[in-house]
């Protein structure tokens, strides 16, 4: 079985080369690589100045993602949740992924009529994190870069909005599909095409360190953020299981040397769980772990999820925490709830969806 060309999957050059070796100039490569990046077509059949023959010809060797889009839920404070089907692989297994498009009154730069896609690298996760829907179900496979980019551009052709931030924070860990997603986030950066700024592209991993060391060297395009939720060891190996081979000594210092490199600070993230790290003792030691570490924190109140066993804080629990890490002179953020009433909030991604099933 010869493997499917899906055109996301290819760097500006490589798309060049391909089109070369199929015949086609220079200047009908620049045309299509504006088409897919610049002018957002939905298809093949979209991109007008090319020739009717040459766009058939285009459709029946080729597609753009592979994803096909399954089913669109709109949540109240507009959020919108993407399901997309997955091609079939080779043992005819197939898989569906979500993302979600994000309206945000303001981003942290206070600018408004901004909109955040969250996307997902893989179908699953291998990281298991004790209080995430995303890890319950068997794990389905990586997403290719094309399968990434395609979510993104997906979702503005479905929507018609233009997303000004990119999040990968939804379904699987970016560092466990290490080579696909670094591919997809330099296409979303390149300055010839979508042309994101390393600002307005935040990855989240749960805190791979190998991973980590290799994300530096290798200079991804964006900025990072690490899923911390606990500064205590036995406490945080309970949530993310990837903390005793991760342990929190080594992580601060893979984000000290990201920080001093790129001169940026790193995000934490930190999902407060009711009685398990919004203690005071909690926020302790959290300051206590942040000393000396150019970061900031975003808290992020519990999106429960029906069949794991935890709650969320009392807003008043919240409050505290996030007055206490202020009075101690941290940068803290509350991240406003989004897409709770159709399953598309932090955490809640995977949780209505079989994630892999047989033809
Ligand atoms: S929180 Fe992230 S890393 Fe952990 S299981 Fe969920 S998707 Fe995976």
């Amino acid at each position: 079985m010869t493997k499917p060309i899906h055109f996301y999957d290819y760097s500006k050059d490589e798309l060049t080369k391909l089109l070369t070796d199929w015949g086609l100039p220079r200047h009908t490569s620049d045309q299509i690589f504006q088409w897919l990046y610049k002018k957002k077509a939905k298809s093949f059949e979209a991109m007008t100045d090319l020739s009717k023959t040459l766009r058939e010809n285009l459709a029946q060797k080729a597609s753009l993602s592979g994803l096909t889009l399954q089913t669109k839920q709109v949540s109240q404070d507009g959020t919108a949740k993407y399901l997309w089907q997955l091609p079939a692989d080779e043992k005819g297994q197939t898989a569906v992924v979500e993302s979600v498009l994000i309206p945000m009154a303001r981003d942290e730069e206070g600018q408004a009529g901004r909109y955040t896609a969250c996307l997902s690298t893989q179908a699953g996760c291998r990281m298991k994190c004790t209080f995430c829907a995303t890890g319950v179900p068997k794990f389905g496979r990586n997403l290719s870069p094309a399968q990434i980019v395609g979510q993104m551009l997906g979702m503005e052709q479905d929507s018609g909005t233009e997303f000004n931030n990119v999040v990968v924070m939804g379904m699987g860990e970016p560092m466990d599909n290490y080579e696909n997603t670094l591919k997809a986030m330099r296409t979303l950066h390149d300055p010839k095409g979508i042309n994101l700024g390393r600002r307005r592209i935040t990855v989240s991993t749960s805190g791979l360190i190998d991973h980590l060391v290799r994300f530096i060297k290798d200079d991804w395009p964006v900025s990072l953020a690490v899923s911390l939720h606990s500064a205590d060891p036995e406490i945080r190996s309970k949530l993310m299981p990837i903390n005793r081979s991760n342990p929190l000594d080594k992580l601060w210092k893979v984000m000290k040397s990201y920080s001093s490199k790129r001169r940026l600070p790193v995000t934490l993230e930190y999902i407060l769980l009711k009685g398990v790290n919004d203690r005071p003792e909690d926020a302790k030691k959290l300051h206590s772990y942040c000393k000396d570490l150019l970061c900031k924190v975003n808290l992020i109140r519990y999106n429960p999820v029906p069949s794991l066993p935890f709650d969320a804080p009392s807003e008043e629990t919240v409050k505290a925490f996030r007055e206490d890490l202020k009075a101690r002179g941290m940068k803290v953020f509350l991240r406003e709830r989004k897409g709770v009433d159709i399953a598309a909030a932090c955490g809640q991604l995977g949780y209505e969806n079989k994630l892999e099933k047989s033809n």
